[in-house]
């Protein structure tokens, strides 16, 4: 049997995995297009960018008018700031190998988002893996120095957890193992570092995903969370090159690239 290779305790860079998107039910679109005499199609390349156009024509009952390509459509809603028709395309989002100290960070994006995270109560954290920042990645002395620290924790935390198992032991044996469990780990997870591992599931209609780039992808934003807007705003670009069509990565003289988005705050 192939044995997996263990993974590198220490990770250098985000990944994202675009789990989720729309598609347009072909067969009700066609049902309201018959029963209102129209007739309308769309080279949109994406579901979301589809129906996005479709909930804009709705607005003036424009199909079949006007501006034809679902380029031309959708730039005309990031000029006009008519930003509420971009709610209607959604996309989801895994994101590993974050830290929490950026999920903290992502999380305070309310409107257009929902999440779901890794929970730190059931899951063991004694293996955790811990997110090296940008600047200790480029200084193999400060980087010496963050990784003993990191190490001390592991160790503190794995010890501190299972003394903790053993006092909630005595304390209710009346719960079961699984509890015993979560109140050691809750208990003992305070003394995690900011930079340990996470994994974040992200739902989020492309107005709120355009805002998050403008915000993290910029100079101003925390580096570890501008990398993350770079790695969406690659797999977003790809995706719904549409939506996305007046958003660019400019080299910065930081030596990183920042995102930068022509119509601000659709
Ligand atoms: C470089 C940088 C530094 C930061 N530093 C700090 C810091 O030191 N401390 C700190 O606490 N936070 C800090 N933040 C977080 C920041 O204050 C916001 O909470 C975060 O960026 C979320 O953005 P948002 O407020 O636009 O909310 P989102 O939820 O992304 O909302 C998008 C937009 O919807 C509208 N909206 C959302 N909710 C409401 C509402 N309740 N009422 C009215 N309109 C609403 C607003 O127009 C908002 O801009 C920082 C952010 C950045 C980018």
């Amino acid at each position: 049997m192939a044995t997996v290779p263990p993974l590198d305790p220490y990770i250098s860079k985000p990944k994202v995995y675009l789990v989720g998107r729309q598609q347009v039910a072909n067969d009700e679109l066609a049902r309201f297009l018959a029963d209102e005499g129209m007739v309308f199609s769309t080279d949109a390349p994406a579901g979301g960018e589809a129906l996005a156009e479709i909930a804009g024509r709705v607005c003036y009952m424009s199909f079949g008018k006007g501006r034809k390509s679902n380029r031309e459509y959708l730039d005309n809603i990031l000029t006009s700031k008519h930003g509420s028709v971009l709610e209607h395309a959604v996309w989801c989002v895994l994101i590993t190998g974050v830290s929490r100290a950026l999920t903290h960070e992502l999380v305070r994006h309310r409107a257009g988002f929902g999440y779901s995270q890794l929970s730190q109560r059931y899951v063991d954290e004694s293996d955790a893996r811990y997110v090296v920042p940008p600047l200790y990645q480029e200084n193999p002395e400060l980087r010496e120095k963050w990784q003993q620290t990191i190490e001390t924790l592991r160790t503190a935390y794995t010890e501190l957890a299972e003394a903790t198992v053993q006092y909630v032991q005595q304390k209710h044996p009346e719960m079961s193992p699984r509890d015993r469990r979560k109140w050691a780990r809750q208990a003992a997870r305070s003394i995690l570092p900011n930079a340990t591992e996470t994994k974040i599931f992200v739902t989020g209609n492309s107005r709120a995903w355009r805002h998050f780039l403008e915000l993290r992808g910029s100079v101003h934003a925390d580096t570890e969370i501008r990398l993350l807007a770079v790695e969406v705003y690659r797999l977003f670009k790809k995706e719904s090159p549409n939506i996305f069509q007046d958003i660019e990565l400019v080299d910065e003289p930081d030596g990183m690239p920042s995102v930068h988005v022509t119509h601000s705050k659709v």
